[in-house]
């Protein structure tokens, strides 16, 4: 298995895509320590993991606070060792008029969706740069390569998450460390399913007919923290089912 030995950090690994992306990765052998704030949809993820074959902890709390992140690593190093892969998939979303998007609500999304991966990473990337080796993955959105309505903190953040991927990329490529993103588009997990989006008829529009499934953003999550992956680095690889080409 191509990750056997390597350890691998998923934050919001409780559900939807970050839950298929631990799972996958336990799959191809790797340890995963999920970092999730809910801890009974967490331990689900661990049972998961173990099925699969692997071992896997979880560290409940919010992954975007900088002392409860110091404490993960912390412990991730414990009970696993050093890491090696990072997916900053943690993330919420908010539907708001532009007029209407308050100082609290711009704050939130900003701490979770971009501050959380960036200290998440100065957290790990000591790991990587001793080992010589790293993957970190940034589940991005699609809503940052097209705009999109009442989202535009969301997608402001999402874009930020973008332009973050390609600066480390750049920062750490001769470290062998590689940093790429995924943009998801409309996929089905309890975000997709809690948003005011009408997910049939959304479906009906769509070139494949279909929403996407957590495991199609897991599979290109697998490809990228792959050793086949390590000549790619800075990338944004859309998983949208052709509802966006650029
Ligand atoms: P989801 O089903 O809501 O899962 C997100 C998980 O992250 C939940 O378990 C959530 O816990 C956890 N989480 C949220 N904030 C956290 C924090 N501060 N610290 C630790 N854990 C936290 O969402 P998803 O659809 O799988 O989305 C995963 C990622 O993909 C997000 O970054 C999202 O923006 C992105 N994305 C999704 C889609 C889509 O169509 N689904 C499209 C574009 C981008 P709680 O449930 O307790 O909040």
């Amino acid at each position: 298995m191509s990750l056997s030995g390597k350890v691998a950090v998923v934050t919001g690994g409780g559900s939807g895509i970050g839950r298929a992306i631990c799972v996958r990765l336990a799959r191809d052998g790797a340890a995963v320590s999920i970092w999730d704030l809910n801890g009974e949809a967490a331990s689900e993820t661990a049972g998961m993991i173990e099925d699969a074959g692997s071992r896997a902890i979880c560290c409940v709390g919010d992954a975007s606070a900088a002392e409860q992140i110091a404490s993960n690593a912390e412990t991730t190093r414990d009970a696993l060792g050093c890491i090696q892969i990072l997916v900053n998939n943690a993330g919420i979303s908010d539907f708001c008029r532009f007029q209407d998007i308050t100082a609290e609500n711009l704050s939130r999304i900003l701490d979770v969706n971009v501050k959380g991966p960036f200290y998440c990473t100065q957290a790990i990337i000591p790991d990587m740069l001793e080992a010589g080796w790293g993957r970190i993955v940034n589940i991005s959105s699609s809503s940052a390569q097209t705009g999109s309505i009442a989202m535009t903190h969301y997608s402001a953040s999402k874009g930020a998450i973008i332009t973050f991927t390609k600066s480390l990329a750049k920062e750490f490529a001769g470290a062998g460390i590689t940093v790429n993103n995924i943009p998801p588009g409309f996929i089905d997990t309890p975000m997709l399913r809690a948003s005011p989006v009408d997910v049939d008829m959304q479906s009906e529009n769509s070139p494949m007919g279909r929403p996407g499934r957590p495991d199609d953003i897991a599979a290109a999550c697998a490809y990228l923290v792959s050793d086949d992956a390590g000549y790619v680095t800075g990338q944004t690889i859309g998983v949208n089912g052709g509802r966006v080409i650029l």
